[in-house]
């Protein structure tokens, strides 16, 4: 049977937006000594937005951007939402739907136009070497400033780049400081380059971060700070998220995420509110004493 306290506890977090699904979960949130977050739509707001278009010389803008975003509107990732944003902003044509389609988990898509081969990605989706060579090597300043870079290959040749900004939400930074206060180390995990991940790392003040995970390294880094911390808790968002979310001794969504990951997880931010992490972790330390 379900203590008094435990109760009191449990209906005092949803008073305040956050729903546990158990009192397990608040004991274990009472001993965390680690928390790991995913970047997009969890420390950022998820919406990033188009920043700077570079296209090989000899190649119409326009056309090009129109293509990439036809392919992009099939796929539901943030990246590709802003692409298809800028795209019909500033691009009054109707998007089309390509011959073929095949969305790469972690790394972009492919598809097929008219015969050409697309490739719309990571910098290592499309051969890293070319990418440093590619727009005058702005890559590297934009990633620096925190831009996301996606990369456009027709026919194995890279015809542009497309550099995107996330914002980091308001509270954030109070949110981690927070929680360090209490003692708890903050880790950040991010399929993004090396360069962009420092610099959204730096503006979120996490202690660590990981960069270039793929979905089954985010889980994989998971394990390895289990075995360094006791009780460790995974904060996301996306369908990418809930192997992650699952194996943490705490799972954590943002109340705006995914179907998938509000049910793999174990509390539930009603808000997407980040600072209310810190509350729980004090509520559920209250309870552990009175028990
Ligand atoms: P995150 O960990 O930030 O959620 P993902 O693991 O989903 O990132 O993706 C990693 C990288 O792969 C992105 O930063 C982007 O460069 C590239 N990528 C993934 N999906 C797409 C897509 N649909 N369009 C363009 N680029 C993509
Ligand atoms: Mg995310």
């Amino acid at each position: 049977s379900i203590m008094p306290a435990t109760l009191s506890a449990i209906s005092n977090g949803a008073r305040h937006g956050i729903l546990v699904k158990g009192g397990v979960h608040l004991e274990n949130l009472s001993h965390l000594e680690a928390i790991a977050f995913d970047k997009t739509g969890t420390l950022t707001k998820g919406k990033p937005e188009v920043t700077e278009v570079f296209v090989k010389e000899g190649l119409e803008k326009e056309d090009l951007i129109w293509k990439a975003a036809s392919i992009e509107s099939h796929s539901n990732h943030p990246l590709a939402q802003a692409i298809v944003k800028y795209a019909k902003k500033n691009i009054k044509k109707e998007l089309f739907h390509p011959d073929s389609l095949e969305d790469v988990p972690g790394w972009g898509v492919k598809a097929e136009v008219n015969g050409e081969r697309w490739k719309i990605g990571k910098a290592a989706f499309v051969g890293k070497e070319n990418v440093e060579r590619f727009a005058d090597g702005r890559a590297k300043d934009l990633s620096s400033l925190g831009n996301t870079l996606v990369f456009i290959e027709i026919d194995g040749e890279l015809c542009a780049m497309v550099a995107m900004k996330d914002v980091v939400r308001d509270e954030t930074k109070l949110a981690i400081d927070h929680l360090k206060k209490q003692g708890i180390r903050t880790v950040m995990l991010t399929g993004d380059s090396e360069k962009t991940a420092r610099a959204i790392a730096a503006e979120s003040h996490v202690d660590e971060f990981f960069a270039e995970c793929l979905p089954e390294e985010k889980v994989e880094q998971l394990k390895q700070l289990k075995e360094k911390y006791k009780t460790v808790a995974m904060v996301g968002d996306g369908i990418n998220d809930a192997p992650a979310l699952a194996i943490a001794n705490v799972g954590i969504a943002m109340g705006g995420g995914t179907d998938v990951a509000l049910e793999t997880a174990d509390i539930v931010l009603m808000k997407n509110d980040l600072p209310r992490i810190s509350e729980a972790i004090r509520l559920s330390q209250r309870m552990n004493k009175i028990i």
